[in-house]
């Protein structure tokens, strides 16, 4: 058999092989792009480019331009990498060698988000790392005061489409009962209420079985300027088979104290490689910096509360919880909102109501008498969408 080297050594001659080692011992010292990472969840999406050594921070320069951003890194190589992501915030990462020293990484955005580039040095058996965090950017309107009163609401159906929420029989496939077909009956009763009021505006997160993610609806809030938030559902509790009723969760400062909490954890748990660190840690602690009017929220679960008190049976209404889960909706800065739990589906009893229209009247006349009381007591400085 013929030595495939010596063919090539024969092919080339000497001066040439030399050449071409001497090339590939140059490439050696730039680092290479190997693989494309991405995680996840509703409040961001990181893009992970793991080289096989460092980039100087200075060889990387970004620019968002619309929907796409462009992040350019020199002294590195790559072959060309896409990758489609399963993220609310980014539709495709790809990676485009320009020469051999020269790659520019595209980011298509499925709209202009946040971002924060830095970089993680190799540590524990992980690769030097560029690090691509896109967080959800609220366009937050200036909101005017209004020219006639007028009061806005956010009714926010639970789930929807795709995500049935808590369904009866638990673990069926083709459940009897769906947590989203209730809390969209009862949220299209409390707009039909609301309606009667000409002075206020009822925005909806939606009308139909469809599904919205929890970003998508916070933006809408935060889009529509609400003087309220109010988020309708009918969980499960299926180790507390008892509990039943109407539940109003407001947002907690304890729920803040710990998404902060975890936020510290993370950037903690960062730190042990602290020596390792390239540049920042703090992209992660910016969205926890969100601020929710505790005292409105408190009131509007007081006012409805009190109003399901006089709509349904008294014993049904549990009274106001703090929400402890960590919900997105109740994150939504600046305007008071709330969750009710408008029973269990674990319940025999609740299972058997929520279904029945009247039982849904009677809920959706609470909240939405809630709602209008909340707005009588405020002051008459109203703000306007636009
Ligand atoms: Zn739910």
């Amino acid at each position: 058999m013929v030595n495939r080297r010596d063919v090539l050594k024969a092919l080339l001659g000497g001066s040439l092989l030399s050449a071409f080692v001497k090339e590939a011992e140059a490439k050696k010292g730039v680092p290479v792009i190997k693989r494309v990472r991405y995680s996840s969840t509703e409040e961001r999406t990181r893009i992970v480019l793991d080289c096989t050594g460092k980039v100087e921070k200075s060889d990387i320069k970004t620019k968002l331009k619309g929907e796409v951003l462009w992040i350019t890194v020199k002294n590195v190589r790559a072959n060309h990498l896409v990758r489609k992501l399963k993220s609310p915030l980014v539709s495709k990462a790809e990676v485009i060698p320009i020469n051999r020293r020269l790659v520019r990484v595209k980011i298509l955005l499925k709209a202009p988000h946040k971002f924060k580039v830095f970089a993680l040095r190799s540590c524990r058996g992980k690769p030097f790392r560029i690090v691509v965090d896109v967080l959800p950017d609220f366009v937050v309107t200036e909101c005017e005061v209004r020219k006639q009163v007028k009061r806005v609401v956010v009714i926010d159906p639970g789930h929807g489409g795709k995500d049935p929420g808590a369904v009866w029989p638990i673990n069926s496939y083709h459940p009897k009962i769906r947590e989203k077909d209730i809390t969209l009956a009862i949220a299209l009763r409390v707009r039909r209420i609301l309606k009667e009021h000409p002075n206020i505006e009822v925005i909806m997160t939606r009308t139909r079985d469809v599904y919205v993610p929890l970003l998508k609806r916070a933006e809408i809030a935060a889009k529509s300027c609400a003087d309220a938030f109010v988020s309708i559902h009918a969980d499960s509790m299926p180790n507390f088979p008892d509990w039943s009723g109407v539940t109003v969760f407001k947002a907690s400062p304890r729920l803040f104290a710990k998404a902060q909490l975890v936020a510290k954890k993370v950037a903690q748990k960062v730190r042990l490689c602290n020596d390792v660190m390239c540049w920042s840690i703090s992209p992660l602690l910016i969205n926890m910096a969100t601020t929710v009017t505790f005292v409105e929220s408190a009131r509007l679960a007081e006012a409805i509360v009190e109003s399901l008190k006089a709509h349904v049976n008294d014993e049904l209404v549990n009274g106001i919880r703090d929400m402890r889960r960590n919900i997105l909706v109740l994150k939504t800065p600046g305007r008071p909102a709330v969750l009710i739990e408008s029973g269990f589906l674990t319940n025999p009893k609740d299972r058997r109501r929520l279904i029945q229209s009247w039982y849904q009247e009677e809920v959706a006349r609470g909240i939405a008498r809630g709602i209008v009381k909340y707005f009588e007591s405020l002051n008459t400085v109203a703000y306007v969408k636009e």
